[in-house]
């Protein structure tokens, strides 16, 4: 189907070409057939950008200046014009990405919900009275950073643009966004949904370009006073340094290898059930999958064997094909990445379980069979590094000691999962997992009040809940002598 959507950059409340006349080619990664072109963006079009944010963030400004409840409201506006638009953008994600509609149906309806639930909190930011000694009243007052930087990965191209996008907008803050070239269109909506909910001109900039220029560019902008980055951990050490030269906060987001772990006592059913989703759910390109399986010796094979069944009998289908329960993965490169992956992981020792190459049944498309590794060692390369497709790799435990050794064991640390019946054990091992998020019989899971990101090298910060509130605003404290 043709692609009838935004082809432009949105800057300052207009759609404009890039000033080099640049632009970007997407493909559709279940029929590698050309899908939409759309306008690249390099330096100058992010500095317009940023100036644009700047003036509307400036204080005096009217989106500075208004009534936070009219600012819920505005808020409240966005989140009607993307559900009424729920099966266009849905649809352009599944194109572009490659997802099926509907799991790109699920992603715009969190984005949904993000925006009413920040909807909620414009009026509800408050500072607070300290008590300091003498003749003195001191208070301290939380205001809006200015304009905030969004640079957005390939994988959830509009959810993760809307997680950070709705608290710094709640927050009084302006924003300039930047998707994956590889991904650009689905966050070109942010423009049509700011422009129906009345946002002033210069609140919502969408600028898609590459991550060397634009993306380098809005990382380093001496005007950007906070950027929230999502991807990868090698991306994100350099966003961070770039932003470290004129001292911009970050919200970093980055890699995961999630370790499932399930003891013998777990509902088996439940669990294969949660692993199988939680590793095949957009072909695996999940910062938060659950890439290892770690389960008890006694369990094992008939773990994996239920995994395995429910593995072989998904249905792999493109973005407009109905039955398909996993799509492709995003590029031909990326297939081969992927494909690499499972190649060392055999040589160094792994068993191919079930799936390990691709659907040889697809004319075209980029369709990596779901693929479970067993005979894994923590050591190894597929448990160490984070792969990005639909490959599992099985872990055995023999007691919880060293299940939570083998979690813990990991540079990375996003979601955690557990499974067991045990109430005391459950507790005693979430609070032992050096994880940001840990979740018990249930995987993945996540909700707009509740805190999202990583220790380690999963990232620096949280987003999502309240947590937000204070990535998005700054203390400002008051003394004053009376
Ligand atoms: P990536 O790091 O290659 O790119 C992410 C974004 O950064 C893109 O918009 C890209 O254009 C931009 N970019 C690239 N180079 C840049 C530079 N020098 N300066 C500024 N921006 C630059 O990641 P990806 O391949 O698009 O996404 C996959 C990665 O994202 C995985 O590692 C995954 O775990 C991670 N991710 C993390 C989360 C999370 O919430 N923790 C969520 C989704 C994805």
């Amino acid at each position: 189907m043709e692609y009838s959507g935004p082809t432009s950059l949105y800057i300052d409340g207009d759609w404009v070409d890039a000033e080099s006349g640049e632009t970007i080619e997407t493909f559709d990664p279940a029929t590698e057939e050309r899908y939409a072109t759309v306008a690249c963006a390099d330096e100058t079009d992010v500095d317009a950008a940023v100036e644009a944010a700047k003036s509307a963030a400036a204080r005096g400004s009217e989106w500075r200046t208004m009534d936070p409840s009219t600012r819920g409201e505005r808020l409240r506006a966005m989140a009607d014009a993307i559900a009424a638009r729920k099966d266009e953008i849905s649809l352009v994600e599944s194109h572009d990405n490659g997802k099926t509609p509907f799991e790109a149906g699920m992603e715009v309806q969190m984005v949904v919900d993000t925006f009413r639930y920040y909807a909620g909190w414009t009026d509800k930011v408050t500072g607070e009275y300290n008590a300091v000694p003498g003749d003195r009243v001191n208070f301290t007052t939380r205001e809006p950073l200015g304009v905030t930087g969004h640079i957005v990965p390939w994988n959830y191209p509009f959810q993760l643009a809307g997680r950070s996008i709705a608290p710094a907008l709640a927050c009084g803050n302006t924003a300039v966004v930047k998707p994956s070239s590889q991904t650009p269109l689905s966050a070109l909506y942010y423009g049509i949904a700011a422009e129906e909910a009345g946002l002033p001109e210069g609140v919502v900039n969408v600028v898609p370009g590459s991550g060397s220029k634009a993306g380098s560019a809005l990382a380093s902008h001496p005007d950007v006073e906070h950027v929230t980055f999502t991807g990868s951990t090698e991306i994100g050490k350099r966003v961070m340094a770039d932003a470290a030269e004129n001292v911009t906060g970050v919200t970093l987001e980055l890699g995961g290898k999630g370790p499932h772990v399930v003891f013998p006592d777990a509902d088996l059913d439940a669990a294969a059930k949660g692993v199988h989703y939680g590793i095949f759910m957009n072909a695996g390109q999940m910062c938060w999958a659950g890439s290892r399986l770690l389960v008890h010796e006694d369990v094992a094979d008939e773990l994996v064997e239920k995994i395995v069944q429910r593995a072989e009998a998904t249905p792999l289908g493109s973005g407009i094909d109905d039955d398909g329960r996993m799509g492709p993965v995003v590029s031909e490169d990326h297939m081969e990445d992927v494909l690499e992956y499972i190649t060392i992981g055999v040589e160094e020792g792994a068993t191919v379980a079930c799936g390990g190459g691709v659907d040889e049944e697809k004319d075209a498309g980029y369709f990596v069979e779901p693929t479970v590794l067993t005979d894994v060692t923590n050591d190894m390369t597929v448990a160490r590094e984070e792969i990005f497709g639909p490959v599992l790799s099985v872990i055995e435990f023999s007691d919880q000691e060293e299940a939570i050794e083998l979690a813990n064991d990991s540079p990375y640390g996003l979601l955690a999962g557990i499974w067991t019946q045990g109430l005391s054990r459950a507790h005693q091992v979430a609070d032992a997992l050096d994880y940001g998020m840990v979740s018990v019989n249930e995987y993945p899971v996540t909700f707009p009040q509740t805190p999202f990101g990583g220790t380690k090298q999963s990232g620096h910060g949280r987003e999502q809940g309240e947590e937000a509130i204070r990535e998005f605003t700054q203390a400002k404290n008051i003394n004053l002598n009376i």
